[in-house]
């Protein structure tokens, strides 16, 4: 399908955060649960120059029974926050009378959780409650890694008018294991960003990392790829939170990661931005590398039972015309994408090497 260009309004001109440097932060509890909790966070942050809060109000829990938000008297709580502590707003939106209820309260920027975003039918829903608004909207990632349904998404809001848009980047949801809570995919992250360069792009660490001691690792990467800004969860007494209680910060510990934990490579002049458009560059082969990685690993798995299940049927590892095929193939592939034979044949004969090896192994384990 043909791609359609998108009309978006720089950050700069959302009136929001305090620019430039990078990172534009949104910070502040998963959930909004009491006014005590609430100023308490907002103060922390705002003492040190966060001036965008974020909050949950109507929280997507997957059971039932689990703190599912404050509705609207956690609206009431946002509002008070904004009158005590000058900081701009945002919250969670599923649905039309979501929208209705936090412009009625005065809330500043929207953002579009996960598992809505995979809806269309909810995100139309949305786009039509937002027309002749001026709100800025950040669409979060869908739950499953489908760059189109999030595009999807953002093309709908922008066709009822929304241009103060933006993305947040917050992983997968995966059967999979891995160290994060959500896989970063961040192969994704960066196709939309390429497609949409003009698109304001935030990250959100904690949801990604599901446990504070990744929030790190996750904020420099997402800052080495250029992104232009976070979303972290931070809460004043984050053991005592009703959701999301392993992933949030204090307001301390978060000024101690932006202030002297990452690292923000900025351009200032032309040596600085040539390092900083390298920096990203890198960051981009490390994401690539690491895919790599799963690939073979992927790969010299179904190579293992491959071996499995020739030893069950008696039948030899090597069986020349079948590798003579996929070299042929796989040279045919490489060629359309201007890689020499010669690199093709060097790469597949390791992996080939490699899977006999494991293969033999097989065979000659005789358990
Ligand atoms: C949240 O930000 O609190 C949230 C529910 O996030 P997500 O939609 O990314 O799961
Ligand atoms: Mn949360």
């Amino acid at each position: 399908m043909a791609e359609r260009k998108l009309n978006i309004t720089p950050v700069n001109d959302w009136g929001l955060f305090h620019l430039p440097p990078r990172p534009c932060v949104i910070a502040g509890p998963c959930s909004a649960e009491t006014e005590e909790q609430m100023l308490e966070t907002a103060r922390g942050l705002r003492a040190f120059g966060i001036n965008v809060f974020r909050a949950g109000i109507w929280k997507p829990r997957t059971h039932p029974g689990s703190f599912e938000g404050l509705g609207t008297a956690g609206l009431k709580l946002l509002k008070k926050v904004k009158e005590e502590t000058g900081m701009h707003t945002c919250t969670e939106v599923a649905g039309a009378k979501h929208v209705y209820e936090c412009l009625k309260y005065g809330v500043d920027l929207l953002w579009v959780g996960a598992r809505t975003t995979a809806n269309p039918f909810l995100m139309q829903e949305i786009a039509d409650a937002l027309q002749d608004t001026d709100i800025p909207v950040l669409v979060k990632n869908p739950v499953n890694p489908d760059i189109d349904l999030w595009i999807g998404a953002l093309e709908r809001l922008n066709r009822a008018g929304v241009t103060k848009l933006g993305v947040i980047h917050r992983g997968f949801s995966t059967s999979e294991p891995t160290l994060y809570r959500n896989d970063p995919g961040w192969r994704i992250a960066i196709e939309l960003r390429t497609r949409y360069p003009e698109m304001p792009f935030f990250a959100d660490p904690s949801h990604m990392a599901g446990d504070r001691k990744y929030i790190r690792e996750l904020s420099q990467r997402a800052m080495d790829l250029g992104l232009e800004g976070l979303m972290i969860e931070s809460h004043c007494s984050p053991s005592c939170a009703l959701s999301d209680a392993k992933q949030q910060l204090t307001p301390a510990e978060l000024k101690k990661l932006l202030e002297e934990e990452i690292t923000v490579r900025d351009s200032q002049s032309d040596d600085a931005s040539y390092k900083e458009g390298l920096n990203q560059l890198r960051a981009q082969i490390d994401v690539i590398d690491e895919n790599l990685i799963g690939s073979f690993a992927a790969r010299m798995k179904v190579s293992r039972d491959i071996g499995l299940y020739k030893r069950e049927h008696n039948v030899a590892i090597l069986q020349a015309s079948r590798w003579d095929a996929i070299l042929a193939k796989m040279k045919e592939e490489g060629r359309k994408y201007g890689l020499s034979d010669e690199f093709i044949v060097t790469v597949f004969n390791a992996i080939h090497e490699e899977s006999v090896r494991s293969q033999n192994e097989i065979l000659s384990d005789k358990a």
